[in-house]
């Protein structure tokens, strides 16, 4: 089983967690920039963030051969707070790195009119710089979150094709799945969605354009959820290409819109280029 973690905060993660996860499958994941819990003070404690999640962090990950990505913004709970809000003009810069595949975590936590404005301007930093965004849902008054956010999504003028509507469960994936958004479902440890309850949603709605994301940071969570997901699919009658395509192939498609998503040395040798050897995919393609 070969797996793409499409948003898991590895900062937060030990070493242990890495050599658990290589050997359970995974092989890429995506880091999106978010809330580290403790309140940062200043743009410039986002630098050395940022700094990480694209330079020590991958390299810590290919210690374990497991490739990593980055994705980059101004989360939804610290644009509320003004001494973070420069941060904004500082992200251009890092949306042209090679690292950073996507703009997020953007979107809601508390629906204020700071977290609409910063949402809104990120949304248009994803489509000046090309690049595909990853939207975070409110944990609380998530119908009402979803919602808004589907709102502010389709004033932006973004592709909806380039667009994942994350931590969704039974009652908002019907909300975003008619909208040409992406599906993004995090699998929790004990609250919010078991990978049994997404075995139900892939019975449901079917395997396209879902995610399935372990979601794991320095809060309850665990980094095997996404494994646990794929056993849980093989048990309900699931084939293996179904397994691949969402736990593999999905983010790999959803991802590579950005041009950026270095698998090289990870797929399939046959998929790699015998002219060039290179396998980065390019979005559209
Ligand atoms: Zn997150």
């Amino acid at each position: 089983m070969r797996i793409f973690d499409p948003h898991i905060h590895m900062t937060s993660r030990t070493t242990d967690d890495y050599e658990r996860m290589a050997a359970a499958g995974v092989r890429a994941v995506v880091e999106p920039a978010f809330w580290l819990g403790q309140p940062r003070t200043s743009a410039a404690s986002f630098v050395d963030y940022f700094d990480s999640l694209i330079g020590w962090e991958p390299f810590r990950a290919g210690q374990f051969g497991v490739r990593h990505h980055a994705t980059i913004a101004l989360n939804p709970k610290e644009a509320n707070d003004p001494r973070c809000r420069p941060v904004l003009d500082l992200l251009p810069r890092y949306l042209d790195k090679d690292a950073v595949v996507a703009v997020g975590e953007i979107g809601y936590d508390s629906m204020t009119p700071e977290e609409d404005e910063a949402f809104a301007a990120q949304l248009a930093l994803a489509m000046a710089h090309d690049l595909p965004a990853l939207v975070h849902t409110p944990h609380r008054d998530k119908a009402r979150g979803v919602e808004r956010t589907l709102a502010v999504v389709a004033e932006s003028g973004i592709d909806p094709g380039r667009v994942v509507v994350d931590h969704l469960n039974e009652v908002t994936v019907k909300l975003v799945r008619d909208t040409g958004c992406w599906l993004g479902f995090s699998i929790y440890p004990d609250t919010k969605m078991t990978a049994l309850r997404m075995v139900e949603l892939l019975r449901e709605y079917g395997t396209d354009r879902m995610l399935v994301n372990s979601a794991a940071d320095w809060g309850r969570s665990d980094p095997l959820l996404t494994r646990a997901t794929g056993e849980a699919m093989l048990k309900a009658g699931f084939g293996d290409d179904d397994v691949d395509r969402v736990l593999w192939r999905n983010p790999v498609e959803f991802y590579g819109q950005s041009g950026r998503l270095d698998l090289t040395d990870l797929e399939d040798p046959a998929a790699v280029d015998p002219q060039t050897g290179n396998s980065i995919l390019r979005g559209g393609s």
